[in-house]
């Protein structure tokens, strides 16, 4: 493996730095040891492993190219609808419950966003944390998806972005505070081993109204495929004391038409056919329904 690159602009420097400061968030995925940063600009194991921090400021962890479904037009388009303001209420409910969990605490707290994608969930919680408390929160994004985290580390400075394979996670154990995992596959042993004593896991599921209008669209027995909820909710107790079970429904509307980025936004449109995936589009659809239920859960 490689360990060289050109240029350091400003952001690059400014990820470094942070990564400096915290390359104990870090370990080996091939052989699990400790990291450390080498002339701002590569993270190196004691077994000469070596990961670059690319020129946008992540660190591509990932040992081998695992491909993704997850495409770069998906992630624009997420994005697009995170600035119409589409998950402030989830972000808001989440850092709420962030801060209630955190009473006690003093200083830094490290969390962890599980899934991240390109980072606008992680980010906005950590500013509301910033804003609502002395708190000193340390956002850490990993994602499998090297256009997520592309994305996330050319806009966001104030977090550490890694793309990395959850099964095999390239983080140290028992260090993070909260683990946030927002409708995306989770990994409950890793979560487990990387969380301190008394760290939080929140989960997000999408519940059976969570983007009605658009199953209504792609499906026609829209209702009925929800039911694996419960199944989750079972693995998620089986693994984690449940401390707060929330649910979380609002309507946002817009005055422009995003069907566009809604459907390539959402894993929903890909089992459906390109003629309702047409009709979705020639529909001026502008409000929607969120609905989703938030779980805690303590070790
Ligand atoms: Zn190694």
């Amino acid at each position: 493996m490689g360990c060289f690159f050109m240029s350091k602009n400003k952001r690059e420097r400014g990820h470094a730095s942070l990564l400096g400061k915290n390359e104990d968030v870090f370990r080996c995925p091939l052989c699990f040891s400790p990291m450390k940063l080498v002339h701002v600009k590569s993270l190196i194991c004691k077994n000469h492993h070596c990961y670059d921090l690319s020129r946008q400021g992540y660190v591509n962890m990932l040992p081998h190219g695992l491909q993704t479904k997850y495409h770069r037009r998906m992630f624009e388009a997420r994005r697009m609808i995170s600035r119409k303001g589409f998950f402030e209420p989830l972000m808001a409910k989440i850092s709420e419950l962030i801060l209630d969990q955190s009473k006690f605490q003093e200083g830094r707290i490290k969390i962890l966003d599980a899934g991240c994608g390109e980072g606008s969930l992680l980010s906005g919680i950590q500013k509301k944390i910033t804003q609502n408390s002395a708190l000193d929160p340390l956002g850490v994004g990993l994602d499998i998806s090297k256009e997520g985290i592309y994305m996330a580390a050319k806009e966001y400075t104030s977090s550490l972005w890694c793309v990395g394979d959850l099964a095999k996670a390239p983080l140290a154990s028992e260090q993070f505070h909260f683990i946030l995992n927002v409708l995306t596959p989770a990994n409950y042993a890793e979560f487990g081993r990387m969380l301190v004593p008394h760290g939080r896991v929140v989960k997000v599921l999408p519940e059976k109204n969570h983007l009605w209008e658009l199953r209504d669209i792609f499906y026609e027995q829209a209702h009925k495929q929800r039911d694996s909820n419960r199944n989750t909710m079972d693995i998620f107790k089986n693994k984690f004391k449940l401390l707060d079970l929330e649910r979380l429904r609002y309507r946002v509307t817009s005055d422009e038409p995003w069907m566009e980025s809604l459907i390539q936004m959402t894993p929903l449109s890909w089992g459906t056919t390109e003629e309702r995936r047409f009709k979705a589009l020639e529909m001026d659809l502008r409000e929607v329904t969120i609905d989703l239920t938030i779980l805690v859960g303590g070790n």
